[in-house]
């Protein structure tokens, strides 16, 4: 098998370099002109996964302000930057440049506020990720990542985290499935826009190899979005 990625990595990075770039800018932004409603319905879930995580983060033992959080494969900022205005010591990386930018651009708007730590952002894949932080995020990524490749890609984050990693995924439902084949997800005919659904168990099963738990699940839905968000902790901690 080829490493983590596999053979999808360079269409990935053309894709959110270019028209998958323009596409989820626009869907994570927050104009309306020019968004169809399959668009903002699908901003509308995935603010929902965002503050999910932000919630359950919140929730934790953990103090925000000052914890280093990894988030791996950041877009646009939409947790990176939110976190940042926490206090947390953030790295946002991201396989695209343009996302990056993207990002570096909506963090610097927002550094008036007092608590604000600009985050240092990085234009790298998952797999060259290294360091270790308290908490790792990854949302919505997995699903460029085939089973096998999804699996070794949560042992590897989970061996950057100490204390928390969160991960968001598409679960495989029969709707989705059929969401995916009308194409209202992935449009076009690229290569990358090949989209992998996991199975609740195979990440369970994956964090559990790594030494992991879920400590708190959620599942967010609109009509056209689907994530399972996890919150996991390594076996043997108390919360
Ligand atoms: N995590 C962000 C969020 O929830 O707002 C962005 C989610 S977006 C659907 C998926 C992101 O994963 C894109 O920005 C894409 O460039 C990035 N990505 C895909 N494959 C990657 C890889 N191998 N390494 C790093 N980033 C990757």
């Amino acid at each position: 098998a080829e490493a983590a990625g596999g053979g999808d990595k360079e269409a990935v990075r053309a894709y959110f370099n270019s028209t998958g770039f323009e596409r989820w800018r626009k869907i994570y932004g927050s104009a309306t002109e020019g968004v169809n409603r399959v668009q903002l319905d699908i901003r509308e879930g995935h603010a929902q996964t965002v503050a999910a995580a932000l919630a359950m983060l919140r929730d934790s033992p953990l103090e925000l302000a000052g914890a280093t959080v990894c988030d791996a494969g950041c877009g646009t900022g939409s947790l990176a930057i939110p976190l940042a205005a926490a206090g947390a010591d953030v790295l946002a990386s991201d396989i695209s440049a343009a996302m990056v930018s993207e990002a570096q651009r909506q963090a610097a708007a927002q550094s008036s506020s007092s608590s604000f730590r600009m985050p240092r952002f990085e234009v790298r894949d998952l797999e060259s990720l290294e360091g270790r932080y308290d908490v790792v995020v990854c949302l919505d990524v997995l699903i460029h990542y085939p089973r096998e490749e999804a699996r070794a890609m949560i042992r590897h984050l989970a061996s950057l985290a100490d204390k928390r990693l969160l991960i968001s995924f598409a679960p495989r439902t029969l709707y989705f499935d059929f969401l995916k084949r009308v194409g209202e997800l992935f449009p076009g005919p690229s290569k990358a826009t090949r989209a992998y659904l996991h199975a609740e168990a195979d990440i369970e099963d994956a964090l559990r190899q790594a030494g992991w738990r879920v400590a708190n699940r959620g599942f967010i839905s609109t009509q056209f979005y689907f994530a399972k968000l996890f919150d996991a902790v390594p076996v043997g901690s108390s919360t």
